[in-house]
């Protein structure tokens, strides 16, 4: 594939395009949320563990059960690893999924009295957790702020000129963090991802029908997606 040409951004432009598209992407999508079913932190740490290299479908269905053997971080914790092998194994990449859990869930119980710790550094030292995990975590089970940049958020976020480091995830959630309101981190994101799985899919997206084509710049130009 031919190498993208470096894109040079105006964060001014780039902010007053997060401003104009906001209030259009939340009308569209008043259902944008995570897609990750979980009833406590615990459970939505182990789904967005789980959901790497997997649809939030899969996951969904597979933590359906799981989540009814499973009910706290010693029940992960004293499993046999071969035991939440075959669990999680139709998610995939279940080797290191089932060690990481286990491994994440040993340390809750070792240095978090056996609760999900609520600080992003923190997070971050548990076994298969980065930062697209931990904000996941802190902005829909803890209600603090921050920007997931997933698949979706970063195609979106190139086609929409909203950064130029959008092949670099931490980069690129350093770059949003200045141009979105801190309010809206959590929700900005689940916008692009709703919009990213409705209408402008990363094959092909559909420009004709998009709310916000006016205002992006990779409006029907193909070299630009
Ligand atoms: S106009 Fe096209 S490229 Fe731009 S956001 Fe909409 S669907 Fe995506």
């Amino acid at each position: 594939m031919a190498e993208r040409a470096v894109v040079k951004i105006d964060k001014q432009k780039a902010k007053d395009r997060v401003k104009v598209i906001w209030p259009i992407l939340k009308k569209t999508y008043p259902q944008a949320k995570c897609a990750l079913e979980h009833g406590n932190p615990l459970e939505l740490l182990i789904a967005t563990i789980l959901s790497a290299q997997c649809t939030d479908v899969r996951v969904n269905i597979v933590t359906k059960t799981l989540f009814k053997k499973y009910k706290s971080a010693k029940d992960w914790a004293d499993a046999p690893l071969g035991q939440i092998e075959q669990d999680i194994k139709s998610t995939g990449f279940y080797h290191n999924k089932a060690l990481n859990i286990k491994k994440a869930c040993q340390k809750i119980i070792s240095d978090f009295k056996g609760k999900v710790p609520e600080m992003m550094d923190e997070l971050l030292s548990l076994n298969g957790v980065g930062r697209k995990t931990a904000n996941v975590v802190l902005g829909n089970a803890f209600g603090v702020q921050g920007i997931v940049c997933d698949t979706h958020v970063l195609r979106l976020s190139r086609r929409l000129r909203l950064s130029a480091n959008t092949n670099d995830a931490v980069k690129l959630e350093f770059d949003l963090m200045e141009i979105v309101p801190k309010k809206n981190w959590t929700l900005f994101s689940h916008l692009l991802v709703f919009h990213g799985r409705n209408i402008c899919q990363a094959r092909k997206p559909d420009c004709g029908n998009c709310p916000i084509a006016k205002y992006c710049p990779a409006a029907n130009k193909p070299e630009l997606w």
